[in-house]
């Protein structure tokens, strides 16, 4: 496969600069799961909860000279197990964002919560903390999977967490993943529809993949084949769009009007600020577009200086980045989006998009350009094609 070749100097302009959304990690959990590569740490003990949101706003404070003027659209406290911290320290810490950056009035506020963590009178805490959308890990409805992927909860308590969050925000997304260990085909369909009987307007449903550093890969367990893996993908698809879900990214499903904002500006190459442990950012200028990055150890980043890294991303590695997020989207994106968010002119990935329809890997109109459902299922070669190519651009 031949990469793309940027003409040089490939000079990046961006003429609008993109929404800016703001996401804090939390990195604490109460044990670690055996498949999870996240930056989670088992907590020992009480978490310093008040220490951690000071520094959690001196990073954001760090960051304000890049992003002044710029309002933030939305906001997602990820973990780790943010729903572990007291709804007063997330008051804190959102009360410190307000003060310290213009927050739209609708922005979306989620918190990621696990079953098990949570119970009714905490999500109502939340709720006047200012969060507006909560996120449950439950991943599977079923005792004997929850306990093959070593979670701390039971499907009992899983219903309970999603009935007492949607009693208190109503907007809710509940995360399943399929291709469990020794999970077949009739179990992948009751946690589907599980997940559909309770009512909540949004659905992350995800393959689980062993990724290394974790006792998963060190460890295997045992895999439903590659082929049984497909059939639970085009079962999950068959039932949600069943009930009504929009099928809007490659994980994601949403009742009309619960696309989830926040993710849906990664996936359009939005910006957004990254603060806590080892969170990651993405900030736009008119003439490059940077990223930054936190220590990962929670103890270190409560110690010190907490920006790990910070680079200008080369212009050659921008197309490769924008069509790892926007190809994701199973409606695609329109063709001026690409200039309007790398900087760059079309130009520069004409030819592989052409050879990417050709070989039915893509779809396209006058206005967007889509994955077809082929391009979907082959989404890392269709990626591939828009790696940049080192020796010709060397900066
Ligand atoms: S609860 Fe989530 S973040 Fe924490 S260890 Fe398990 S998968 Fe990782």
């Amino acid at each position: 496969m031949k990469p793309i070749v940027l003409d040089r100097p490939a000079t990046v302009r961006l003429t609008v600069l993109p929404p800016l959304a703001l996401y804090v990690h939390i990195p604490w959990c109460v044990r670690k799961c055996p498949y999870c590569d996240f930056n989670s740490h088992e907590r020992k003990g009480p978490l310093p909860e008040e220490a951690y949101v000071e520094r959690l706003l001196t990073d954001l404070e760090a960051l304000l000279p890049s992003i002044w003027g710029r309002r933030v659209v939305s906001v997602f406290i990820g973990g780790g197990t943010p729903s572990l911290f007291a709804p007063s320290s997330i008051e804190r810490l959102l009360s410190g964002v307000r003060a310290r950056v213009p927050l739209d009035p609708g922005a979306e506020v989620t918190l990621e919560a696990n079953p098990g963590t949570v119970e009714r009178a905490r999500f109502a805490g939340f709720r006047d903390a200012g969060i507006n959308r909560i996120s449950v890990g439950v991943q599977s409805f079923d005792d004997g999977m929850l306990q093959a992927l070593g979670r701390i909860h039971s499907a009992g308590d899983a219903q309970r967490a999603i009935e007492a969050a949607l009693e208190a925000l109503g907007n809710v997304n509940v995360d399943i993943m399929y291709g469990l260990p020794g999970q077949s085909l009739v179990q992948a369909r009751r946690d589907i529809e599980a997940a559909l009987a309770t009512g909540a307007p949004h659905l992350s449903a995800y393959q689980l993949t062993i990724e290394p550093n974790t006792v998963f890969w060190s460890r295997p367990p045992a895999l439903p084949v590659d082929d049984a893996v497909a059939d639970m993908q085009r079962t999950v698809e068959d039932l949600l769009a069943g009930a009504g879900f929009e099928h809007y990214e490659t994980s994601a499903f949403a009742r009309p009007g619960h696309r989830c904002r926040h993710n849906l500006n990664y996936w359009e190459f939005g910006d957004y600020l990254g603060i806590g442990a080892g969170a990651h950012g993405k900030v736009s200028f008119p003439d490059r577009v940077t990223r930054h990055e936190r220590i990962r150890q929670p103890a270190e980043y409560l110690q010190k200086d907490t920006l790990a890294a910070e680079k200008v991303v080369p212009a050659r590695e921008l197309p490769f980045e924008f069509m790892l997020n926007a190809l994701r989207l199973v409606e695609g994106f329109p063709l001026a989006l690409f200039q309007e968010r790398t900087g760059l002119p079309f130009s520069v990935v004409q030819r592989e998009i052409d050879r990417a329809e050709a070989d039915g890997l893509v779809e396209r109109d006058l206005q967007r350009i889509r994955p077809s459902e082929r391009g979907r299922l082959f989404l890392n070669d269709l990626l591939g094609r828009f790696i940049g190519a080192e020796r010709k651009d060397p900066r």
